[in-house]
């Protein structure tokens, strides 16, 4: 079983691939609509955004962890920090 590297989702079944294609090393969350993965600033807009809107943060601190939470990832680990 492989996890995502962009967001750290276990990938169980096809469905959770990018077109059900289970050699993407990134879950069908993290893919554009053409099958890429999304970039940086776009994953973290949607970590942001999901973060408000499950955890009830506000924006700010719903960045904050995002940014803390995909530095933690096989795909951004390397990546510099954003600063705010
Ligand atoms: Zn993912």
């Amino acid at each position: 079983m492989k996890t995502c590297i962009s967001c750290g989702m276990p990938m169980t079944k096809p469905s959770d691939y990018p077109s059900g294609d289970d050699s993407k090393d990134y879950c069908i969350y993290c893919a554009r609509p053409d099958g890429s993965m999304q970039p940086y600033p776009e994953k973290l807009e949607g970590t942001t955004e999901f973060l408000i809107r499950t955890q009830g943060l506000d924006r700010q601190a719903a960045r904050q962890m995002a940014i803390r939470t995909l530095s933690k990832l096989p795909a951004w680990k390397d990546k510099e920090p954003i600063k705010e």
